[in-house]
């Protein structure tokens, strides 16, 4: 199995076989052994469909500390399909992961529910940023220890008007964390996202 190579470990390569994955699309063969081996920031110029959600979905499942039940990966998202898709992809390449807690937070659905299921422990959130904003000022959320963090349709979601959404988010989270920011294009907004709140970052095109 060629994922063997990029540096994967057991509980992930048997939930690629399971999915039936057979090999590494460009975009995860180029981000997956960066994300393993470096604690580095990453741009990466990729449409959706190219299998990115692996991309960062495998190297952050395999870094975080599935024992401790702190808040360790945030992903914001554009919308609410987004989310829960991402959700539900995380939680298929981490069915091997035991106490795994991947939890989705999104716009329009009960914040009360959403504060549940964080308060059970979830080592990853997906979030849409204008839920994300709301649950941080209420205090039903810790970002505080955050280590990866992924900006996922970087472009789409500042087409959506999240920049100072995103900003607000960013500034509760340790400077120390990686992040990892995905966009399909690549506009001056997304050029200066990544100039505000990433350092020397990595990049890569597929
Ligand atoms: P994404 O671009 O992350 O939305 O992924 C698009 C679709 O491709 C999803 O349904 C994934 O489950 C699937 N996928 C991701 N990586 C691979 C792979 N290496 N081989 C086959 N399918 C994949």
């Amino acid at each position: 199995n060629t994922f063997q190579k990029l540096g994967l470990n057991e509980d992930l390569l048997n939930a690629i076989t399971d999915l039936g994955f057979t090999e590494p699309s460009e975009v995860q063969e180029k981000a997956i052994p960066i994300l393993l081996e470096k604690e580095s920031d990453l741009v990466a110029l990729a449409q959706t469909g190219t299998g990115k959600t692996a991309a960062f979905g495998f190297p952050m499942l395999q870094k975080i500390d599935i024992d401790s039940r702190t808040t360790q990966g945030l992903i914001l998202s554009p919308t609410r399909e987004l989310c829960l898709q991402i959700t539900n992809e995380l939680k298929l390449y981490g069915k091997y992961c035991k106490g795994l807690n991947v939890t989705a937070i999104y716009g329009g659905a009960s914040i009360t529910d959403q504060a549940r299921q964080v308060k059970k422990g979830a080592q990853i959130i997906v979030a849409t940023p204008g839920r994300m904003k709301d649950m941080i000022s209420r205090n039903l959320v810790d970002i505080s220890k955050i280590q990866y963090s992924v900006l996922d349709e970087a472009d789409e979601m500042l087409n959506m008007g999240f920049y100072e959404d995103i900003t607000d988010i960013l500034s509760h989270t340790p400077d120390d964390k990686s992040t990892w920011l995905f966009s399909a294009t690549m506009p001056k907004e997304v050029s200066a996202i990544a100039k505000k709140f990433m350092y020397d970052p990595i990049e890569i095109t597929v």
